[in-house]
C-alpha cells in the first residue's frame, strides 16, 4: 500500500472500537473474527485502540480472567440503568466489557424483543466508560446497526460537549442486510427525542421509525465497509437494501476496506484444531486432512474423490438454494462429496438434512456451530463453496485459500475482491468463480474446479498461490488508520447537502 497521504497528527491515535461481539469472547460471525482481530493488528502499529463490548452471560469471568474495573451511570429513557464494567486482555489490547444481568445475562447474542434497548445501553454505557476513565479517544469505531447510534448522539446530545469535542466517528458496515429498524418508542430510550425523526424524500418508508443504520451512515464522520467491490455495490438498489439513497449521498466519505485473517488463529502450520498439521512445503500431509475428514464423515474414504464444502450461516444470503440444487447434480453427475457446515433458518436446516440423507455416501451435514469442524474442513476439504447471493467480504475464502482448499465463488462483494477465477490458457487465478445467480452457473464451475483438480500439478500450483497470499491484517490495519486520520482532520458536521434533503420532525 502506499503511504498514506494524509496528515498525521497526532502521531499516536486513541480509539475505542465498539462491538457487539469479539472473537473469542463471543461469536456468531465474521464481525466477532473482524473485532478480535482488527484492534491488535492497529495496536501493533503503534496506537492505543481499546475494545468495548457486552459481558454476556456465557463469557466466564475465571476463563477470560475478567477484572472489575467500576460502574457507569447510563441514561435510558427517563432514567437510569447501571452497567458493572469488567475488563481484561486481547493480546495487549484492553477490552472493556459492560455487563448488566437484565440486559446479557441470556443463551444468546441477538434476536432478543428488547435488542435496541440493549444495544442502545451498550453504546451508551461504553462512551459513558470514556469519560468514567477520563480517556477523550481520537476515534469512536463503530460496528454495524448495535452501535450505529453513537454517531447520532455525538452531533447532538453531546455537540457542545468539550469531553467530545475532538472526538470523531468511524462507522463499519460490516453486512447491510442487518439495519436495526425499531418503532418511535425507542427514540425516547436513546434520549434523541427532541431531536425527531429523520424524514428523507427518497425514503419514505422511514416514516415513524428509527433506523440505526441511517443514523450511523447520516451522522458518522466517515463510513467503511468490508471490502472495495461491497462498497461500490451498496450504492446501487441491487445491493443497497433500501439504504441506496442514503449511501450515494454519502459517497465521498466510504471506503472499502478488505478484512483480513487472524494468521495466528488460522495457520496450518501451527492449528492444534487441526488433525495433521502441515505448510506448503509439506502439501502432501494434506491428504490425511481429507482421509479423517471422510471418515468422521462416514463418507467413502477415497482420496481421488472430489471433496467440496461449505460453511456458513444457513440463510438466503449464503445461496443455500444454489448450494442444494447444485449438490443434487454433484452427486449425479460428477459423484463427488460435500460436507456442510451451518446453523440457521429451520428451512434450510430441513433441506440440508433431506440431502444428506438422500444421498448418504456423497452429502454430510452437521447443522451444528462447530469450531474444530470448521478447521478440519478448510485443511480437509479439496474445494470450498461459497454462493453468496450477496457477501460484504467473507472470510471463509481466504482461510480457505491459506489451508490449501480452493474456493468456489460467487463473483459479488468481497468474493469477487479476493477470489480470480482460474484460466488455464494463462494459468492466472486462485480459485473458481461464477456470476449468474443460478444453480447451473454454481454447478459448472464445480465441474470446471473438479476437471482442474484432476491435474495435480495444476491443482497444487492454486494451492501454493493461496497459502502464501498475505491475508494478514497489517495492510488493512494501515487503510483503517489512515481512515482515522481522514475522520480525525474532517470538519465533523452532518454535509450540508445531506442535511437540505433531510427533514428532522418532532415525535408524535
Ligand atoms: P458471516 O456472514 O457469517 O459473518 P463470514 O464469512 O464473514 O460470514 O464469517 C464466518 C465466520 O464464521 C468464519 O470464521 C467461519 O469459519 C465461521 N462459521 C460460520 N458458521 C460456522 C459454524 N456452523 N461452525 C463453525 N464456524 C462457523
Amino acid at each position: 500500500m502506499s503511504e498514506p497521504k494524509h496528515d498525521r497528527t497526532p502521531p499516536n491515535l486513541s480509539v475505542l472500537f465498539l462491538s457487539a461481539e469479539v472473537f473469542p469472547y463471543a461469536k456468531t460471525g465474521g464481525l466477532a473474527d473482524v473485532a478480535g482481530s482488527l484492534p491488535k493488528a492497529i495496536r501493533r502499529l503503534g496506537h492505543d485502540i481499546r475494545i468495548a463490548m457486552p459481558r454476556y452471560g456465557f463469557i466466564d469471568r475465571d476463563r477470560w480472567g475478567l477484572t472489575p474495573v467500576g460502574r457507569v451511570r447510563v441514561p435510558m429513557g427517563d432514567g437510569e440503568e447501571v452497567g458493572e464494567v469488567y475488563e481484561t486482555r486481547l493480546a495487549d489490547v484492553p477490552v472493556y466489557m459492560i455487563d448488566n444481568e437484565r440486559y446479557f445475562h441470556r443463551d444468546g447474542i441477538y434476536a432478543y424483543p428488547d435488542d435496541a434497548e440493549r444495544f442502545i445501553f451498550f453504546s451508551r454505557a461504553a462512551m459513558e466508560l470514556a469519560r468514567t476513565l477520563n480517556w477523550s479517544p481520537h476515534i469512536l469505531h463503530c460496528n454495524d446497526w448495535h452501535t450505529a447510534l453513537v454517531p447520532n448522539w455525538l452531533k447532538t446530545v453531546y455537540k457542545d460537549d468539550p469531553f467530545w469535542e475532538h472526538t470523531r466517528t468511524v462507522f463499519t458496515i460490516h453486512n447491510l442486510a442487518y439495519q436495526g429498524v425499531f418503532g418511535y418508542r425507542i427514540l425516547e430510550v436513546a434520549g434523541l427525542a427532541q431531536y425527531g425523526f429523520i424524514v428523507h424524500p427518497e425514503l419514505s418508508h422511514w416514516d415513524h421509525v428509527i433506523h440505526f443504520m441511517a443514523r450511523g451512515i447520516i451522522f458518522a464522520d466517515f463510513i467503511t465497509t468490508v471490502s472495495p467491490r461491497y462498497a461500490q455495490e451498496i450504492m446501487t438498489p441491487e445491493f443497497g437494501a433500501g439504504l441506496d439513497p442514503l449511501l450515494r449521498e454519502r459517497a465521498d466519505v466510504i471506503v472499502g476496506i478488505l478484512n483480513g485473517i487472524d494468521t495466528e488463529v488460522w495457520n496450518p502450520a501451527t492449528d492444534e484444531l487441526l488433525p495433521h498439521r502441515f505448510d506448503v512445503d509439506h502439501l502432501d500431509v494434506r491428504a490425511r486432512n481429507k482421509r479423517h475428514l471422510q471418515e468422521e464423515s462416514d463418507l467413502p474414504v477415497d482420496e481421488n474423490i472430489p471433496l467440496f464444502g461449505f460453511i456458513g450461516r444457513l440463510t438466503e444470503q449464503k445461496g443455500i438454494d444454489l448450494l442444494t440444487d447444485a449438490a443434487e447434480k454433484m452427486v449425479r453427475h460428477l459423484g463427488a462429496q460435500l460436507v456442510i457446515l451451518g446453523t440457521g433458518e429451520q428451512r434450510w436446516q430441513e433441506i440440508v438434512e433431506n440431502a444428506a440423507r438422500t444421498h448418504p455416501r456423497n452429502i454430510r451435514a452437521y447443522l451444528t456451530f462447530n469450531n474444530p469442524m470448521a478447521h478440519h474442513i478448510y485443511g480437509g476439504v479439496d474445494m470450498l463453496l461459497m454462493p453468496s447471493r450477496f457477501e460484504p467480504c467473507g472470510l471463509n475464502q481466504m482461510i480457505a485459500l491459506h489451508y490449501g482448499a480452493i474456493p468456489v465463488v460467487r463473483e459479488v462483494g468481497g468474493l469477487a475482491d479476493t477470489v480470480h477465477d482460474y484460466d488455464p490458457r494463462t494459468d492466472e487465478g486462485n480459485g473458481f468463480s461464477f456470476r449468474p445467480y443460478d444453480s447451473t452457473a454454481l454447478y459448472t464451475a464445480m465441474v470446471r474446479a473438479v476437471e482442474n483438480w484432476k491435474h495435480r500439478d495444476t491443482w497444487r500450483r492454486l494451492q501454493v498461490r493461496g497459502m502464501t497470499t498475505d491475508f494478514s491484517w497489517e495492510r488493512s490495519a494501515k487503510q483503517y488508520v489512515d481512515v482515522y486520520y481522514r475522520a480525525y482532520h474532517s470538519p465533523g458536521t452532518v454535509p450540508q447537502h445531506l442535511l437540505e434533503k433531510l427533514n428532522f420532525r418532532g415525535a408524535p
